[in-house]
């Protein structure tokens, strides 16, 4: 990890840091020390990157055989596509322990991240585990595939509830045998959002549908209950109940969703359940709107806006220019000299 540096005098316009000195700096995804790194191209940007830690990351860009590391796009936004214009607009909150960012605001920013100060966040994936409550948040997975909802032998996501037949999955997507497996949401950096409808699963109860809420809007016991960077309010829908939850036990609501069959006993439960599908649906129908809504609001930014200009090997006429033709001998050569200070027209 970088040292902290104590300035015994003032910092003269060539003051450099001792990793700039020693030319060892630290990789900021597998956080080791190297004299052999990439320095992101973005200016103010700071970031080192071993070049395969960062090919791993599906934001990683390189252009003109420049790093672009992928803290100059919104995860949310750009779900895995680089070049998606939408992410790389607008100001976005930055990870300072791993290359994430989201949109500044509250639309586009991981549940359960904390701002550290102005655009810096912590991000909802340093999330630890506390040891009094682990049993109600450890990590789960649905036990139906994701793609065709039947049981069976699934490859199970590390991170969050999905799992898939293997069948079902396309092939780029399958895992390779000994590594662990993240589902393209977990991979892509694609988080739970404040707003977002989702199904809950808290300790054994069933997995009931939820929203999930910015802690500015939940009861204030329920702010002042403890929790971790990672963890997220939730409302279970249907109820007047809240809790913080993590990822690892959340997924999303779909259009459609009906839940699990009712069991005979809890008619209490079933009404309320009910109630909660219900409510999900209008929610989700209505967040979706809100959603498109403002992705017409950006693309009309992005569409505004002049194209990233690209390096070009030599000069070449770009469309609509057209290279004119030129007969040396018709131009007319003036009377300057080099040495002149009035330049002359040359004579018709
Ligand atoms: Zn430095
Ligand atoms: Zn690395
Ligand atoms: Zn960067
Ligand atoms: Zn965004
Ligand atoms: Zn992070
Ligand atoms: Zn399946
Ligand atoms: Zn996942």
């Amino acid at each position: 990890m970088a040292s902290t540096v104590t300035a015994t005098a003032t910092p003269s316009d060539t003051f450099k840091c001792d990793q700039c000195l020693s030319g060892l700096h630290t990789c900021f995804i597998c956080k080791l020390d190297d004299s052999n790194l990439v320095k992101c191209s973005y200016r103010d940007c700071g970031k080192y990157y071993h070049q395969a830690c960062a090919n791993t990351h599906p934001l990683t860009i390189y252009e003109d055989k420049k790093l672009h590391c992928p803290l100059h796009l919104c995860a949310s936004c750009a779900k895995g596509d680089s070049k998606n214009e939408k992410a790389g607009v607008g100001k976005l909150f930055k990870c300072i322990r791993c290359p994430s960012a989201y949109h500044t605001g509250d639309f586009c920013i991981a549940a359960g991240s904390r701002i550290v100060s102005g655009c810096n966040i912590i991000c909802g994936d340093h999330y630890h585990r506390d040891k009094k409550t682990a049993s109600q948040h450890s990590h789960i997975n649905v036990n139906w595939c994701f793609n065709c909802s039947l049981g069976g032998t699934l490859v199970c996501c590390e991170t969050c509830p999905a799992a898939f037949h293997m069948e079902c999955l396309k092939p780029e997507e399958k895992p390779s045998p000994d590594n662990v497996w993240f589902c393209n949401d977990c991979k892509y950096g694609v988080r739970p959002r404040y707003g977002d409808i989702v199904w809950v699963k808290l300790g054994s109860y069933r997995w009931w549908p939820s929203e999930i809420c910015h802690p500015e809007h939940v009861p204030l016991n329920i702010q002042q209950k403890s929790h971790e960077i990672g963890e997220f309010a939730v409302h279970f829908l249907g109820s007047n109940d809240y809790n913080w939850v993590h990822r690892g036990r959340v997924f999303a609501f779909q259009d459609g969703d009906k839940g699990s069959k009712e069991s005979q006993k809890h008619k209490n439960i079933n009404k309320m359940y009910k109630l909660a599908i219900e409510q999900a649906s209008e929610g989700y129908t209505q967040l979706t709107l809100i959603r498109e809504n403002t992705d017409q609001q950006i693309a009309k930014i992005c569409d505004s806006r002049p194209k990233r200009y690209k390096y070009i090997k030599s000069n070449l006429p770009i469309p609509p220019a057209k290279l004119g033709k030129v007969d040396v001998e018709e131009i007319q050569i003036c009377d300057c000299k080099p040495e002149d200070h009035v330049l002359t027209t040359p004579a018709v």
